[in-house]
């Protein structure tokens, strides 16, 4: 498995490659824009093309864009439901020109509004944004299911693939703090095992696009999204040994948002956990 983090942009884009190599990062995941605004941010063709360059001699591969936070795919808000799909149309057309791999979206929230409507509103603004764009995927990110918050269920996300025909730029990424708050023991190779039955069973793992790396804070099935870094939760190393060393992840970029072990965000102790633990897999 490639192991990547989450990288700050501040100051310019083309920062990003800077900051990731020197934390040891093997792929790459930004923002683009702002996560908690709805205003798009026009970057310099300079800036732009200085990232391409910069990330082609530094061999960060894929590159992938996390999509806004404040994204709902399900709203029933016409005017919130029109800037979402506007906003992932924004990260796929950056990722389009940054030769990014996909934009990773949380699905958002169906409030109580029952779960066909709800689809029906996701598959019609997967199928403009994908429509608008041309050639980056998206990745939609299972989610804890707190609440109304949709993609907390395998059986969800099946629905979604399903309902857009199984359309090859649409993909699954799994968070393994959501995963655990969730419900799914991930804290042994057998949970790890039965979670992946699971998913293969239900939505198929070809679907499986991307991992992210996260320890949790929250307790086993808490549904409480709290990443805690490599280790220190309540997953542990055991769980990520499982994890970054199972034959059926291996081919998959895995991009930790963990808060850091000085709290300054991703940072090199984490990765250089994780490699520690995919060496030990791999002299097994
Ligand atoms: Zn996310
Ligand atoms: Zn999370």
């Amino acid at each position: 498995m490639k192991f990547g983090a989450h990288v700050s942009i501040r100051g310019a884009l083309h920062l990003a490659v800077d900051r990731a190599g020197a934390i040891g990062c093997e792929c790459l995941q930004i923002f683009v824009g702002s996560p908690r605004q709805w205003r798009e941010v026009i970057y310099p063709e300079r800036d732009l093309d200085l990232f391409i360059e910069k990330r082609r001699k530094a061999r960060l591969d894929p590159l992938v864009a996390h999509a806004s936070y404040l994204i709902n795919l399900a709203a029933a808000d016409m005017d919130l439901y029109h800037r979402s799909t506007a906003a992932l149309i924004y990260a796929l057309r950056a990722m389009d020109r940054l030769g990014g791999f996909a934009v990773i979206t949380h699905l958002g929230s169906r409030g109580d509004r029952p779960w066909p409507d709800a689809l029906a509103r996701i598959t019609a603004a997967l199928s403009v944004a994908l429509d608008a764009t041309k050639r980056a995927a998206v990745l939609l990110e299972h989610s804890v299911g707190a609440g109304g918050q949709v993609g907390g269920t395998f059986e969800e996300i099946a629905d979604i693939l399903e309902a857009m025909r199984f359309q090859p730029r649409v993909g699954i990424c799994l968070d393994s703090c959501h995963l655990f708050a969730a419900g799914w023991d991930l804290r042994t190779p057998q949970g790890v095992n039965q979670m992946l039955r699971a998913f293969d069973h239900t939505v198929g793992l070809k679907h499986l696009r991307a991992l992210h790396l996260n320890d949790s804070k929250g307790a086993l099935g808490s549904r409480i999204d709290r990443h805690e870094d490599i280790g220190q939760g309540r997953i542990g190393r055991r769980g990520f040994a499982a994890l970054v060393n199972h034959p059926k992840l291996r081919r998959l970029p895995g991009f930790i948002e963990t808060p850091g072990f000085d709290h300054q965000g991703p940072d090199r102790r984490n990765l250089d956990l994780l490699k520690e633990l995919r060496a030990r897999g791999e002299r097994k």
